[in-house]
């Protein structure tokens, strides 16, 4: 009997007891390649010994501060190496815990800054639809996942959303990507003007939507017209990059695919690669000024922003991808295994999609290809495929369900950053042969 209220709590998950490299190995000695980087989180693989000696020293040195009275020496470094790796002016970072905080942190950050610049009617945050932000309820209410607000509803705020830019499933039949990035904007523009046109505080989106819909890149151009809309109504841009963020699809920010510069950035998931729980919220200067000259001082904070053990271990990892050459090298390999994702699944009669960017790639799954036909969300499949998947040693990452017309079943793949072509080619026909037994 486990004293433990797991997630699946009538079927208890395996005990996993070392780490090693890419792969998990669980209390009977089975080994599972980490495909998915639990949920795109270990960007480093398991058992780096470099990051294991950073967070020992700093044990050793000094376990935790409170912020109220100190600022750390890993902190100011790690804030230091962020900034140092961004667009000029995204150069002030809040540390935090986890993705979810970044998120309520961010909308937070926007609020106080149209405050103290007198707009205390901007209130409002314009999010997507096909979007996750995180499990807290501030964060649940922005998401655009159904299934994971439905249960809360009742909990949570007011949140206002626009349709997700999923051009496989969304676009109109015969238009452009530059028609369907104007459509997607001109959605934008009507939902502040219908807002209000000054009582919006911000637009968040995920710069490559993670788990709601596996690896989903916007069309060319779309986040520099959502960009435009979003200065011309002085709505702040926050890009939650908590998953696709710090090399994951092959840029060190996601959003450098596109040159466009959000005024928030959220980062946790690869921050720490799995080694601490650690977040963190990149901010503009003009915000952060704007709060420095107004009251001069951030109305928030939580008991281990900041934690010097946490922020250790972020920067080691932070060094090992910078010093390694590892955003290359998810970039490198990304092209890798999108070609091996091809050769697979190009022809799979259940297979309707393969995208992705870096080492951050998914299939969607079809019952048909043509006409293109979703598989009845009561199969279950993704829960049934990611069975088959961890019984032949491979973790990856399924999502779906088809609800409210939202699309569909996928397999998102976000190996690390340190994993091989030889693993991948494993990894891909692993997860051909899982499929292949559940349809
Ligand atoms: N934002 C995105 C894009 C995510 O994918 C997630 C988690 O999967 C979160 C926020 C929430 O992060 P956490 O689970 O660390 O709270």
């Amino acid at each position: 009997m486990t004293h433990i209220f797991h997630r699946t709590p009538r079927k208890p998950p395996a005990l996993a007891l070392r780490g090693q490299g890419s792969f998990l190995i669980d209390a009977q000695g089975r080994r599972y390649y980490d495909g998915s980087g639990g949920a795109a989180v270990s960007c480093l693989g398991h058992g780096h010994p470099e990051v294991a000696e950073a967070v020992i020293a700093q044990i050793r040195q000094l376990e935790y501060a409170h912020t109220s009275f100190f600022t750390s020496e890993p902190a100011e470094a790690l804030a230091e190496l962020l900034a140092s790796r961004s667009p000029a002016g995204l150069s002030q970072v809040y540390f935090l815990s986890s993705g979810s905080e970044a998120v309520e942190t961010a909308l937070k950050m926007a609020r106080q800054y149209h405050v103290e610049r007198g707009q205390p009617q901007r209130r409002h945050t314009i999010a997507r639809w096909q979007s996750y932000h995180g499990n807290t309820l501030g964060a649940l209410a922005i998401g655009g996942h159904r299934g994971r607000r439905a249960l809360y509803q009742p909990l949570l705020p007011e949140s206002h959303h626009v349709s997700a830019c999923f051009a496989r499933h969304h676009r109109e039949p015969g238009e452009s990507d530059a028609a369907y990035g104007d459509r997607l904007a001109a959605e934008l523009e009507q939902k502040i003007l219908a807002l209000g046109p000054d009582s919006v505080s911000a637009f968040i989106a995920e710069t490559v939507v993670g788990a709601t819909a596996g690896a989903v890149c916007a069309v060319p151009g779309y986040f520099r017209k959502m960009r435009a809309v979003c200065d011309r109504y002085g709505v702040l841009l926050i890009l939650d990059e908590v998953m696709s963020g710090l090399g994951r699809t092959g840029h060190y920010h996601a959003f450098e695919h596109e040159a466009v510069t959000p005024d928030l950035l959220c980062l946790a998931k690869g921050l720490g690669g799995g080694y601490q729980p650690i977040a963190a919220v990149m901010a503009h200067d003009k915000v952060v000024q704007t709060i420095v000259d107004g009251s001069g001082a951030f109305q928030h904070g939580h008991t281990y922003v900041g934690h010097p053990v946490a922020c250790a271990a972020a920067l080691a990892v932070q060094r090992i991808v910078a010093r390694d050459g590892l955003v290359a090298r998810s970039a490198r390999l990304g092209e890798h295994l999108g070609a091996r994702l091809r050769e697979r699944f190009g022809d799979h009669p259940h297979v309707g999609d393969i995208r992705g960017r870096g080492l951050f790639q998914a299939i969607e799954l079809v019952a048909r290809r043509d006409p293109d036909t979703p598989f009845d969300p009561a199969l279950q499949l993704h829960a049934r495929l990611k069975q088959e998947a961890l019984a032949r040693g491979l973790l990856c990452y399924p999502g779906g369900g088809t609800v409210d017309g939202e699309r569909g079943d996928h397999v998102l793949l976000a190996p690390p950053y340190l994993t091989t072509a030889e693993e991948l080619d494993a990894a891909v026909e692993c997860l051909g042969q899982a499929l292949d037994a559940v349809v």
